[in-house]
């Protein structure tokens, strides 16, 4: 065996001896052990007769588990709360936040518990048990989360990080035959959640309206011992300028990404966005389908607050409320100032992912106004968003566009043409040629998108007790720019009736 040979050798040997068995696995639970300021200790409140619908193979993977455990007959327990982790303490996280602009001060988790941490390769791991029942921050809620939302929950979290777009992500979901009361009667079900914090704007808010200075100190302290670097020993109001600094750049590139995937959210409110910058909270979510920036995907958003294209809009609001619980430590001018890099953040992260997705490797002034050219196209051409751009990275120049015309109605046709006339004298300009460009393309607009039609297929079917098209979508969301051309119908067009489905917040 070669020296090089000898390395791969142990470097496979030393990650397969070091992937966990399940029976292993013990929790840590340094957030419950922060205290009474911030949340309670609860159990969760199991099903009784739990079945597994998916438990996902790249998760366990993340978080140190051998990725054969996945069926491991144990998770019907584990997944509901029937059985608890080793070390495990479960605890229901107090927040507040304001909800389509106004503050809401009875918050928290009033259906899921944070059951732990799992430390794997320097990253620590937050469970958290979604649809485990009531807690003191339950409200008139039934602590519950049904199969629909879960299901909803589990692809999204999925799809976001195929595309390469910080999100939380999801382990598993156990179903059960425990009726919840939504618009009709549904099951219950419980999602496990992964991510580094579920730490959320709201925490912050809530010890600064409820004037507990001396926890939204140690709160502060905690996420920049975690997450900033060079943050250790300062003084609380240097961390926590340097938290909103943070804060700001990482939710000014997460919402330039999903303005160039088409992802809109639903449900910005403060208590839903993440301090470290994870796409956090699906609710009423959509990918767009055809190309609509005023698309409202929550039917319950009368006013369009939380609309496609409003979304940098309203995450500012969201950092300026973030901002406003750090002014006990910070002055106005400090905190304007950590705000004021959030637009051009944006502008540049957003730029960058178009100019990827046209393909253009150089930057010049003229980039912008050709895509802002072609969304214009779009739009009025009733185009298919990532359809149009999935067929752009197989042009080739050619004449008639026939694959590219067949994506917008016909009176734009001509308008399609012009366009790319210029995009064609746009591309003389590049330094790769049309098949490294084209392969560059094809790695960055998916062909898997999470549309709505396909969720409500999937869910409809585990619905009726077949898991198999859950699993197959999961898998292509998981990696959405191969071809998988035996699965092409999944990248279909919806169909008509399948665009605008109305989705509520009940979940
Ligand atoms: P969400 O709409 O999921 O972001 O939740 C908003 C607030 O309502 C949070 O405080 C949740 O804990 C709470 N909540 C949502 N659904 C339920 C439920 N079924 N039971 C109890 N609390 C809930
Ligand atoms: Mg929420």
């Amino acid at each position: 065996m070669s020296h090089s040979e000898h390395w791969r050798f142990t470097q496979i040997f030393t990650l397969q001896s070091k992937a966990m068995k399940l029976s292993e696995v013990t929790l840590e639970h340094h957030y419950a052990d922060m205290g009474e300021a911030f949340g309670t200790p609860i159990a969760p409140t199991p099903f009784r007769h739990p079945k597994v619908i998916d438990t996902n193979p790249s998760v366990l993977q993340l978080l140190g588990i051998d990725p054969n455990e996945k069926s491991d007959p144990a998770w019907a327990e584990l997944g509901c709360g029937a059985r608890l982790f080793k070390g495990s303490r479960p605890f229901a996280m107090k927040y507040t936040g304001h909800q389509f602009g106004v503050y809401n001060p009875d918050l928290g988790d009033g259906r899921a518990l944070l059951l732990g941490e799992i430390e794997s390769e320097g990253r620590r791991w937050e469970l958290h048990l979604k649809g485990a029942g009531k807690t003191p921050y339950s409200r008139f809620g039934d602590g519950r989360a049904v199969l629909r939302s879960t299901i909803r929950e589990y692809l999204a979290s999925e799809a976001l990080y195929g595309l390469g777009i910080p999100s939380t992500r999801a382990l598993c979901i156990v179903g059960s035959d425990e009726p919840v009361t939504r618009e009709k009667i549904e099951t219950g079900a419980m999602l496990i959640r992964v991510a580094e914090s579920h730490v959320r704007f709201g925490h912050f808010e809530y010890l600064f309206y409820t004037k507990q200075l001396e926890a939204l100190q140690e709160l502060i302290g905690v996420i920049c011992r975690r997450f900033i670097p060079g943050t250790e020993g300062m003084a609380v109001g240097e961390q926590a300028e340097a938290l909103l600094r943070f804060t700001t750049r990482r939710s000014a590139e997460l919402v330039a990404a999903w303005q160039s995937v088409g992802f809109a959210h639903g449900v910005l409110n403060t208590d839903n966005m993440s301090i470290i910058g994870d796409t956090f909270d699906y609710g009423p979510y959509a990918f767009l389908d055809d190309y609509d920036p005023t698309f409202i995907c929550n039917h319950s958003d009368h006013t369009g607050r939380y609309a496609f294209e409003q979304q940098p809009g309203v995450v500012l609001w969201n950092l300026n409320a973030l901002a406003h619980a750090l002014s006990a430590f910070v002055g106005v001018d400090a905190l304007r100032e950590c705000l004021e890099q959030f637009q051009p953040v944006v502008s540049e992260a957003y730029a960058q992912r178009m100019r990827a997705k046209l393909g253009l490797e150089k930057e010049e002034d003229g980039d912008q106004a050709l895509c802002s050219e072609l969304l214009k196209l779009l739009q009025h051409g009733q185009a298919d968003y990532s359809l149009f751009f999935r067929a752009l990275a197989h042009y080739r120049g050619e004449r008639p566009a026939s694959a590219l015309h067949e994506l917008l109605k016909p009176t734009h046709h001509s308008a399609l043409d012009q366009w790319l006339e210029h995009y064609d004298r746009r591309l003389t300009r590049e330094t790769n040629n049309s098949r490294e460009r084209n392969l560059a393309m094809l790695s960055v607009n998916p062909k898997y998108i999470l549309r709505n039609y396909l969720a409500q297929k999937v869910i409809e079917a585990a619905e009726d007790g077949d898991y198999h098209p859950l699993r197959t979508l999961r898998q292509l969301l998981q990696s959405p720019f191969a071809e998988h051309p035996e699965r092409e119908v999944w990248a279909s067009a919806p169909p008509e009736s399948g665009k605008r489905i109305p989705l509520s917040c009940s979940s």
